[in-house]
Order: C-alpha cells, then structure tokens, then sequence
C-alpha cells in the first residue's frame, strides 16, 4: 500500500468552526478540489458498482475471507506503530484478489474497513489524507478488476479454466496488478505533488528501494491471487508468511525512519552528526577540503505567532525542501534543532562553500509559502566554517560554524557570515544551544 509521505501529526482537530482552519483548506489551493473530485469519483463508482452488482454468495464469502486476512495483518502488525515514513504495510496482498478475482464493487468496497481500522487501531492521520488513500486504492483496484473482467468474464466462478492455461494467463495477472500499483502511486504522488510543489516528480516516484518494495507488494499479491483461485482456503495457510514478511517489511521503513526528521524528512540531529563525522573522518584521511553551514531562520517566531504552529511546520518543510534542492546528493544535511539546519559540504573549499550558501540564502529568500490569505516568505542566516582552518573536528567546526551564525544574526541577519577572529574579551553566542556532543 502506499501513503502519503507526509509527517501525519494528527493535527487534524482544529475547531471545526472555523473553516479556515480547517487542514485540507491550509494546504496549496490545488489539494483541495483535486481530493473532492477523486473522492466523488470514488463514490459515483461505488453507488453505481453497489447497483449494477448481482451478490453472489461465493463471492461475498471471499470478500469476507480477505478482508478478515487484511484485518488480521492489520492487527497483527499494530504494536510496531505506524510513524512517518513507514509506507508500506503489504495489505495489497489482500487487495489484489479482491480486485482480480471478485467483480468490480469489492475492489472498491475493500479499502474502506481496513483504512478504518487502520485510523482507529494504528495510527491517526488528517481525514483528507485517509479518505485519498482510500479512494486511489478503490479506484485502481476498480480498474484492475475491469480489465482482468474483460479477459476472464467470471475468474471465481470459472477458476479451473484459466488456472488449468496459467502459463498464459500470468502476463494478464502481472499487468492487471502493475496496473494496480501504478493507478494508487500515480493519485497518490499527484496529490503530493501539489502539497510539495519544490518536490520533484524523480523523488516522489521514488527510489530503488521503493520500487523494490512495490515489486514484493505485487508479487506476493499474485501469489496470494492464484492461491486463493485455487481454494480460498489456501488463505489460511498464507496469511502467517505474509504477516511474518509485513512484520520485516516495517520493521525495515521503522529504523530507516528513525533516522529522519519527521516535519522535514531531513536527517535528524543525531544522524546527522554520524554522517558528517564520517564525512570528516574521510576528509582526514584523503586530505580533501570540506565546510560546514550552520543555518538559521530569520524571526521565526514571528511566522509561529502571525500563523500558527501548523503553517509554522509548512515553512520549516519548505525550507528543508529547498535546501535539498539546491544541494548534491553527498552533501549532509540535517535538521539541527527547532528552526536550525547544518549543511556539511565535502570537498568544498571556502570560495565553494560562500558560493552555496549565498545560493541557499536567495533561494529561500525567494520561497513562498502559502498560508490564509497571505503568502509566507522567510529569509535565513548562515554561519560558514571550513575544516582545518576553524576547527579541526565536528565539534570545533560547530563551534566556529555557531559564531559565524552569531555574526549574520548581529550584523543584521539574511546574510551569510564567517567565524571573526576572536578578539580578547568578545562575548559568546548567548543563544541557547544544545552541546554538539550531546546530540
Ligand atoms: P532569530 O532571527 O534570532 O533566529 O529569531 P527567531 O524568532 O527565529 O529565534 P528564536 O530562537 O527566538 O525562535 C525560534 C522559534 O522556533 C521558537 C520556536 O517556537 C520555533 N520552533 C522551534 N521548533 C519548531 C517546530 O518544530 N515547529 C514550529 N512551527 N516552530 C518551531
Ligand atoms: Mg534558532
Ligand atoms: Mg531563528
């Protein structure tokens, strides 16, 4: 199954009295009008599927012996929590069968108990959200359903006839479940699309490992198929592999997620710190050059007190969107604190390391972020310091790194700023600021 990857903090109880306030509406104009009209696209489907349906017992009991398999998965899998990041939980190899086996109607009736169950016992998330994920998984295992229905009329009922040319028949089940994958992704990273305009469509089709786990998802769900052909009662015997496989599956997202910051997806602190002490533990060694950014942005609180923490969020994601942006794919970026983010660039000597950061502090400066009536812009300061000459570890870097920010912040911020050779009696940053340390 795929979600949305967005932090999913569970603010979605603002005062219902206030329109405005509302979640869906705070998002970029676009989300809204385009979850409508998926959303009702999904419900003329279903009432006109629920209509146009002839309810065999058979096939209901199927229907009722999946979905009991995808609650079960679902219950089975609760203790480990579903956070930010963890996308893929297998339930489309409940999914699947319903769609390729059963008539159209179930495929589009089935997300909905288990994406119930899933807000209820696992994890709640904004109701927009859900209701999205629910409808692209009824709308793509519609259409899966409708085009496994137009090669094989009655695949339940006549099991024996299409199983008995399996050989040929496999190409049709493969396409119908890439089908699948494809139609739930593509609504799914749409919508994402909107919500994170500075997001590129390479990063939200997503990476090796994302296409790895789309590819587990449809093969074990055309196993789960043909098994459940051959006998529903074959799902007995599947549904403890399958769990046992779901459980390592999040098991593996949890501790790649634990990793990452979840308002902005960057590395979080302690990562963060990780990487660039490898980072400089190979600058040692090949004698390279390397420079570290300290940022910070300009009156923050002020976007928290004008606008409120939720769109405070949005501005801390769009930030860290455009750093990511304008950044290589080596460099090491974290979210450092509240509103501060280091930026450790390898192989960049102090003319480099200027030049990024000035490319960073525009960028920003040109970002908006929409929020009521009004557009969000912020600026940021940067703190530059290079390796060898203001520190000779991360913790002398962070230092150094922490003073130059000290400067831009005193010279007048939206600025960038180098460690000032420290005069006799000149005062320390006052700002709070945890041990690099203890991170
Ligand atoms: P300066 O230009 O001196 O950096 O001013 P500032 O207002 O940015 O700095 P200050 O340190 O006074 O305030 C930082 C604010 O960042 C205060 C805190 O509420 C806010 N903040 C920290 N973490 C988060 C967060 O995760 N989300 C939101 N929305 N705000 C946060
Ligand atoms: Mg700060
Ligand atoms: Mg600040």
């Amino acid at each position: 199954m795929t979600a949305l990857h967005t932090s999913g903090d569970g603010r979605g109880d603002v005062a219902a009295a206030a329109p405005r306030r509302w979640p869906l509406l705070q998002q970029p104009a676009l989300l809204a009008p385009y979850v409508l009209v998926v959303v009702a696209l999904y419900a003329v489907l279903i009432g006109l599927a629920v209509t146009h349906t002839v309810w065999r017992p058979q096939a209901m009991l199927v229907f009722a012996a999946l979905l009991a398999c995808g609650a079960i998965s679902i219950e089975a899998s609760r203790r480990l929590g579903m956070p930010a990041g963890v996308a893929r939980d297998l339930l489309s190899a409940w999914w699947l069968p319903a769609a390729l086996l059963l008539p159209p109607v179930y495929a589009l009736l089935m997300p909905i108990p288990l994406q119930v169950l899933l807000q209820l016992r696992v994890r709640r998330t904004l109701l927009h959200r859900r209701a999205l994920v629910t409808s692209a998984h009824g709308l793509a295992g519609a259409a899966a359903s409708v085009t496994f229905h137009t090669i094989v009329p009655h695949p339940l009922r006549d099991a024996g006839a299409w199983l008995s040319d399996l050989d040929a028949m496999i190409p049709m089940v493969v396409l119908c479940a890439v089908l699948f994958t494809m139609i739930n992704t593509a609504i799914v990273m749409v919508a994402a699309r909107i919500a994170k305009a500075e997001c590129s469509w390479r990063k939200l089709v997503g990476n090796r490992e994302i296409l790895l786990l789309d590819l587990v998802e449809i093969c074990v769900g055309i196993l789960i198929t043909i098994s459940c052909a051959l006998t529903p009662l074959l799902l007995v015997i599947a549904l403890p592999p399958v769990m046992l496989l779901q459980r390592s599956l999040m098991h593996t997202q949890l501790r790649a997620a634990a990793r990452l910051d979840s308002k902005t997806g960057l590395l979080n602190a302690a990562t963060w710190q990780l990487e660039a002490d490898t980072e400089i533990t190979r600058a040692v060694r090949t004698h390279d050059s390397l420079a570290l950014l300290l940022i910070d942005i300009d009156h923050f609180k002020r976007v928290n007190d004008a606008y409120g923490h939720l769109t405070g969020d949005q501005v801390l994601a769009g930030v860290a969107g455009t750093l990511v942006q304008q950044l290589r794919e080596y460099d090491v970026v974290g979210r450092f604190g509240g509103e501060e983010f280091a930026v450790l660039l390898p192989n960049a000597d102090m003319l480099e390391a200027c030049r990024v950061a000035e490319r960073l502090r525009s960028r920003v400066g040109r970002m908006c972020v929409p929020a009521d009536d009004a557009t969000i812009t912020v600026t940021i300061s940067i703190g530059v310091a290079l390796f060898r000459t203001h520190g000779h570890d991360l913790i002398e870097l962070l230092a150094s790194a922490d003073l130059a920010l000290y400067r831009a912040k005193e010279s007048g911020r939206n600025r960038i700023c180098l460690p000032a050779t420290k005069k006799p009696g000149e005062p320390r940053r006052i700002t709070a600021r945890p041990s690099p340390r203890r991170l």
